[in-house]
């Protein structure tokens, strides 16, 4: 199932995505609705064409920060070594963790804000977002994925100076209003039992410039979830972005940013598409 969130005609609604259509659901008024209780045959509204409705971030509204894995991908990190000062050589024998502000949040065809009075060094990095279903605490990795609703694209665009300038940080960096798309929809877990195999691409004016496969990935999705609920109660509607293969801006020789007009597209195989332009 592929679970949106959609404007049309004035309002937001949620829906399941079948094909080029879309099938309302106007009981149904958030995720959190749809976590608490979910859709019958009998939630069904209006069948209306995908093209004709504006897709917002399905995880919309957010109640608390995104969760985002730091390094995830061996690759990035050490594409990052060089540049980073006092920090990690090695990659962690643990995730390492930071959120992101509520209000970075956007869907997957708005604008990415460029916010060029505050930097000049905005940075792409797409990543695999899991969306928590069902509450829980010190969740163990084998039951782990019991608590996962479903995935989404996301990208954690990134402000470098912001990230460098406040003692090497990645929450204020990170947490830039109107930065982090999520979407295109929500696929549920049942649709896709091993996602090793599926492309993640972020391609910048068409050109690639991120590739891998998420099973690159240096944690595994149970393991991250089992590392993050150890103390700390994980929400229904809560969202984990799970890093970022090798490929961003800053990276590069030379480095290479975001500017105002360029169009990001966020991809993941069998999940969907992101297609923002940078704004400012
Ligand atoms: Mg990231």
């Amino acid at each position: 199932m592929r679970i949106a969130r959609f404007r049309y005609d004035g309002t937001t609604a949620i829906g399941r995505v079948e094909g080029d259509r879309i099938v309302e659901l106007p009981a149904i008024g958030s995720l959190h609705d749809l976590l608490a209780r979910p859709a019958t045959a009998a939630d069904d509204g209006a069948v209306l064409r995908l093209d004709a409705v504006d897709l917002e971030a399905p995880v919309a509204p957010l109640r608390r920060n995104l969760f985002c894995v730091g390094w995830n991908y061996a690759e990035h990190f050490d594409e990052g070594k060089a540049h980073r000062l006092n920090q990690a050589t090695e990659l962690p024998d643990r995730p390492t963790f930071f959120t992101k502000a509520t209000g970075t949040l956007i869907g997957p065809r708005d604008p990415i804000d460029g916010h060029p009075s505050v930097t000049q060094t905005m940075d792409w990095e797409v990543e695999l977002a899991v969306v928590i279903g069902q509450d829980g605490v010190d969740i163990p990795v084998e039951r782990a994925l019991d608590h996962v609703f479903g995935y989404a694209v996301a990208n954690d665009a990134s402000a470098r100076n912001v990230q460098a300038g406040h003692g090497g940080q990645w929450f204020r960096g990170k947490s830039l209003d109107r930065t982090c798309p999520v979407g295109p929809w929500i696929v549920t877990r049942d649709e896709l039992d091993d996602l090793s195999g599926l492309t993640i691409t972020c391609r910048v004016n068409g050109e690639t410039v991120q590739q891998a496969h998420l099973g690159d990935m240096y944690f595994d999705i149970p393991h991250i979830i089992a590392e993050l609920s150890a103390g700390l109660t994980l929400e229904a509607g809560d969202v984990i972005l799970t890093g970022t293969p090798p490929g961003v801006g800053f990276a590069r020789t030379p480095p290479r940013y975001l500017s105002i007009g360029d169009v990001v597209e966020s991809e993941i195989e069998r999940i969907g598409l992101l297609r923002n332009e940078v704004t400012g």
